[in-house]
């Protein structure tokens, strides 16, 4: 294939260039139509999608049972607001819950708002359960992180490009090396409310913790009377080969942020999910939004909740990981410095002499594989979780060509 757009693809690039914020820097690919785990371009070019909007597409593109419970909800009733009750939001919570092995599901849209909801709940619980002096409440939190994009959670983030200028930032957060427990531990005093960690951080380049990290820091929280609050935004629901991150350690967090896939590739649908003594720290008219637990959104989440209480999925995650694993590890020494991987989530770090990431992207683009780079030489693949073992072959061979060429 030839690097060029066509006219169709160039003049649409060239308008969202004359007429779009410049807050993302795309590959050139002009997408109109999905199936499963294939996109078409407006060209009516096919590839195969191995970013899965950052795994809000875990069911793939069009999965015909969320889109079924769509439809239906469409035609019934899609938005109440929380002034009124609806009968969509209470099987939604019950499933999510009942998933999560909680009490209580808090339901938001967005993931950054569901890591503020978190936020604020730590601090409420620290004040009114645990008894931190007002306004003191601290939140440790880890390099390295992605939380979203607010203005409280990028004042903690360590990366430039997400947090310089856009201070003046939230105080309370403390921050300690990604995967240390030790750190943790001793980062924690009278004023600790919490400690917010991604079980495996994404954004970073699916960057692994130590074995036995999580077991520890749940230890510590507990030892020390802090919610260990877990955001599996990105980790959980499935991609990782189990339901959570943290299940591949056994951990049960006090908190779970979920988000992107729990909307089924359709909607944003986010939530908090905790225990009664911790969620139900939150009283009515202390927090909201006028979109979250819309009947729309709770249809959707709720028969994504259906689909992974089957196991079905994590089952599919593990065993193609596992395979993917192996293809992916063939590529060390051939353009591939390092993979890290855990079920259907890989980062593959490539070889500079071999170009950037991005230039490998878009190598892959034009093979009609579409990754997406981070942090410079770090290519993700998180595919659908329904992609099949051929598709995952084909897609490491234009891998391994790009990397020969
Ligand atoms: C994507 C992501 C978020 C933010 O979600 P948005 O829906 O983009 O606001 C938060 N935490 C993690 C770990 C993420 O991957």
């Amino acid at each position: 294939m030839s690097t060029t757009v066509d006219d169709l693809g160039a003049r649409l690039i060239a308008e969202e260039g004359a007429h779009l914020a410049h807050n993302y820097h795309p590959l050139p690919v002009v997408v109109s139509r999905a199936e499963g785990v294939w996109v078409t371009d407006v060209e009516g070019k096919r590839y195969l999608d191995l970013l899965s909007a950052y795994s809000a597409l875990n069911f793939g593109h069009g999965h015909p049972a969320i889109l079924a419970a769509a439809r239906e909800q469409l035609d019934r009733l899609t938005l109440t607001s929380r002034a009124y009750h609806n009968d969509r939001l209470g099987p939604f919570a019950t499933a999510l819950a009942q998933l999560c092995g909680k009490d209580l599901v808090l339901p938001m849209n967005t993931g950054a708002e569901a890591v503020e909801t978190g936020i604020k709940v730590a601090r409420a619980w620290g004040y009114r359960t645990k008894g931190i002096a007002p306004d003191a409440a601290t939140i440790i939190v880890a390099n390295g992180n992605f939380h979203g994009r607010t203005t409280t959670i990028v004042g903690f983030s360590d990366d430039p490009t997400a947090h310089d200028d856009f201070g003046p930032y939230a105080p309370g957060f403390v921050h300690v090396p990604y995967g240390d427990a030790d750190a943790i531990a001793a980062a924690i005093d009278e004023n600790t409310a919490a400690v917010l960690l991604e079980p495996i951080q994404g954004e970073a380049g699916v960057v692994l913790p130590p074995e036995g990290f999580l077991q520890r820091v749940r230890e510590i929280c507990t030892a020390n009377d802090v919610l260990f609050i877990a955001d599996e935004i990105q980790s959980g629901l499935g991609r990782v080969g189990e339901t959570f991150a943290c299940d591949r350690e056994g951990v049960v967090p006090d908190v779970y942020l979920l988000g992107k896939a729990l909307g089924g590739g359709i909607l944003p649908l986010s939530a908090v999910v905790a225990n009664e003594d911790v969620l139900g720290v939150i009283r009515a008219g202390e927090h909201g939004s006028t979109f979250g637990g819309n009947p729309l959104a709770a249809a959707v989440g709720l028969r994504v909740v259906e689909m992974l209480a089957s196991g079905e999925f994590q089952a599919r995650a593990k065993a193609l990981g596992a395979h993917l694993e192996a293809s992916l590890q063939s590529l060390i020494g051939h353009g591939v410095t390092t993979v890290r991987i855990a079920g259907l989530w890989a980062g593959v770090d490539i070889d500079p002499a071999y170009g950037t990431g991005r230039e490998i992207a878009e190598k892959l683009l034009a093979r009609g594989v579409l990754v997406k780079d981070t942090h410079g030489q770090t290519i993700r693949i998180a595919p659908p979780l329904t992609i099949r073992a051929t598709e995952l072959d084909w897609a490491v061979e234009q891998v391994r060509h790009v990397l020969s060429a």
